[in-house]
């Protein structure tokens, strides 16, 4: 098994890093990533050879907001390992009050035969995560 050519990591940085840390690091950790590293600015979580690096903006960038619709980043997609988990993370994301994505389409708004749960993360990112086929 080679790690040739997948993702070594993606930085982020963010307007709120402690905000950002409560989020993702609840989420990831559902999906099993673990703390990897973490700094006064920043903060990492690793799942297998990839890991994920969230940092705090600094203060004279913040003053134009991330928008998902400008250019750059759009979202993050995650694998589930079911679609009862995809489930199960839907009723963490209701409950805790997230953003959830496409309500009325849930959870086929990818398409029919694509079972995914879309959410945004604090800074408006946003977040799917897609069951296995
Ligand atoms: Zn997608």
């Amino acid at each position: 098994m080679t790690s040739l050519g997948l993702l070594h990591h993606v930085e982020i940085y963010v307007s709120d890093l402690k905000r950002s840390n409560d989020f993702w690091g609840w989420f990831l950790s559902e999906l099993g990533y673990t703390l990897y590293q973490e700094w006064e600015e920043g903060f990492s979580w690793k799942l297998g050879d990839t890991y994920l690096v969230f940092v705090q903006a600094k203060e004279k960038y913040l003053d134009v907001p991330y928008h998902r619709c400008r250019v750059g980043l759009n979202h993050l997609a995650f694998h589930a390992s079911s679609r009862a988990q995809v489930d199960e993370l839907t009723e963490k994301v209701r409950s805790k009050g997230m953003n959830m994505l496409y309500k009325d389409k849930h959870p086929f708004a990818g398409g029919d035969h694509y079972y995914a749960l879309f959410f945004e993360d604090p800074d408006r990112i946003k977040v799917e995560l897609v069951a296995p086929e």
